[in-house]
C-alpha cells in the first residue's frame, strides 16, 4: 500500500472516531440509563446521581464487601422495604450481581451502547456493537470508589474460583464454611453445635444432606470442630516439612502458569479486529445508506461474536490474576512459616481450597496448588 493510501486510511479512521465522539458530545448517542439504579439523565445527555438511589447502590456494595451473599442482600433489601429502580418490592439476585459488576458505578462508562443512525432514520436502534466502544475514564461522577469496585470484582472472581459458576456461596465467619466436603455425597459440611445423641454442646461439622435431607439422609459422620482444627495444624506441619520442594517447584513455573500477557495480547487483537469491522460498518453506511440492512447486519453479527470472545477472555484474565494472587500469598506464607503450634482460621482461608471427609473418617486437606495431605484422626 502506498503511503498516500495509508495516510488516507488513517485519516478516515480518525474521522470516524472523531465523528463518534462528536455525536456523544452532542448527546445523540443514547446511553442506557433507564434501568441503572443511582443515575438519571442530565441535561447534557450524561449521567447525574440520584442521591436516594445511590444510597441503595452503596448499601449493596458495602454488604457484598462485608461478605454477604447475593441472596442475603436480596433478603435485606426486601425486608427493609427498599424498592428497585422500577418501584418493585422483589429483587432479583442477577440484577444485584449485574449492579456489582457495572463499571458505571466507579465513574467509567462504555460509550455507544445505543447508537442512533440519525442520518438514515430517526428510529433509535440498539447498538449491538457495530460501532466501537471507546472506554472513557471518568466522564461522570462515580458512586463507588475505584478501589472498592475493583475489590468487589476480585471477590466475585474468588467466589467463582471456590464454588464454581453455580455455587454462589458466602464468606461466613467460619474458616471451614464451604471448605469441608462430604466424599460420600459431595455436599458441603455445615456447622452444627449440638449433637443428635447427647445434650452436650460440642461444635462440629456435619454433611448438609445428613443434617437437613430427611428423605435420603447421607450416612456420613459428624466431625468435631476441635478435630478439624487439630488435623489442619497437623496437616500444615506435614506440608511445611516439604516446603522447600514446593517453593522450588513454583519458582520455576509461577510465571508461565499465571502470566496473562498472551491472553492480553489475544484480547487486544480481538479488540483491533472489532474496531476494523466498526470502521467498515461506518463507511458502508456513509457511502450508501441502503446497505444498512444487508451488509451492515453481517458485520454486526461478526462484531457480536468477537465481543463475546473478548468478554470471555477478559473473565479468564481476571480469574488467572486472582489465582496468581492467591498462589503468591500462599507461597509467602510457606516461606514465613516453619512450624505451627496453634490453630489459625486465617491460615485455613489462605492456604486450603477444601477438606474432603471420607467414610473411613480420614480427612484430606487440599492445599492451594493441588498439594494434598491425608490425615486419619485418632479414635477416642
Ligand atoms: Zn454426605
Amino acid at each position: 500500500m502506498s503511503s498516500l493510501a495509508q495516510e488516507e486510511r488513517r485519516s478516515i479512521s480518525e474521522n470516524v472516531k472523531w465523528g463518534v465522539r462528536k455525536k456523544y458530545e452532542e448527546g445523540t448517542y443514547r446511553i442506557p440509563y433507564g434501568n441503572l439504579m443511582g443515575y438519571t439523565r442530565a441535561e447534557d445527555g450524561g449521567l447525574k446521581i440520584v442521591e436516594e438511589e445511590a444510597e441503595t447502590v452503596r448499601l449493596i456494595f458495602r454488604m457484598f464487601l462485608n461478605g454477604s451473599t447475593y441472596t442475603a442482600i436480596k433478603n435485606h433489601l426486601e425486608s427493609h422495604g427498599i424498592k428497585t429502580k422500577f418501584g418493585r418490592d422483589k429483587w432479583d439476585r442477577n440484577v444485584i450481581k449485574q449492579m456489582l459488576m457495572n463499571e458505571k458505578y466507579k465513574g467509567d462508562l462504555i460509550l455507544q451502547k445505543i447508537y442512533t443512525p440519525d442520518f438514515i432514520t430517526k428510529k433509535q436502534v440498539k447498538n449491538k456493537g457495530a460501532i466501537p466502544s471507546y472506554y472513557v475514564t471518568n466522564p461522570h461522577q462515580g458512586i463507588i470508589s475505584a478501589e472498592d469496585f475493583d475489590k468487589v470484582q476480585k471477590m466475585i472472581a474468588e467466589r467463582k474460583y471456590r464454588y464454581g459458576k453455580e455455587r454462589l456461596g458466602c464468606n461466613t465467619p467460619f474458616p471451614f464454611s464451604h471448605r469441608v466436603q462430604c466424599a460420600t455425597c459431595k455436599s458441603w459440611y455445615t456447622r452444627s453445635v449440638a449433637t443428635r445423641y447427647t445434650k452436650k454442646k460440642v461444635p462440629g461439622w456435619i454433611c448438609w444432606k445428613n443434617k437437613y435431607d430427611s428423605g435420603q439422609r447421607c450416612p456420613s459422620h459428624r466431625v468435631p470442630e476441635a478435630v478439624l482444627e487439630q488435623e489442619f495444624v497437623n496437616a500444615l506441619n506435614e506440608l511445611l516439612e516439604d516446603k522447600q520442594s514446593i517453593l522450588d517447584e513454583w519458582a520455576d513455573k509461577f510465571d508461565q502458569t499465571y502470566n496473562t500477557e498472551k491472553l492480553q495480547a489475544k484480547a487486544d487483537r480481538i479488540q483491533a479486529r472489532m474496531e476494523k469491522i466498526a470502521e467498515k460498518a461506518e463507511k458502508l453506511i456513509e457511502a450508501n445508506p441502503s446497505y444498512f440492512n444487508e451488509a451492515y447486519t453481517e458485520l454486526l453479527e461478526e462484531y457480536e461474536k468477537l465481543e463475546k470472545d473478548h468478554a470471555k477472555l477478559a473473565a479468564r484474565i481476571r480469574d488467572t490474576e486472582y489465582e496468581g494472587d492467591r498462589m503468591r500469598n500462599y507461597l509467602e506464607l510457606l516461606q514465613k512459616l516453619d512450624h505451627v503450634d496453634d490453630f489459625d482460621g486465617d491460615l485455613v482461608r489462605a492456604m486450603v481450597d477444601k477438606v474432603m471427609v471420607y467414610k473411613n473418617r480420614s480427612l484430606e486437606f487440599y492445599f492451594v496448588g493441588k498439594r494434598r495431605i491425608n490425615r486419619r484422626p485418632e479414635q477416642k
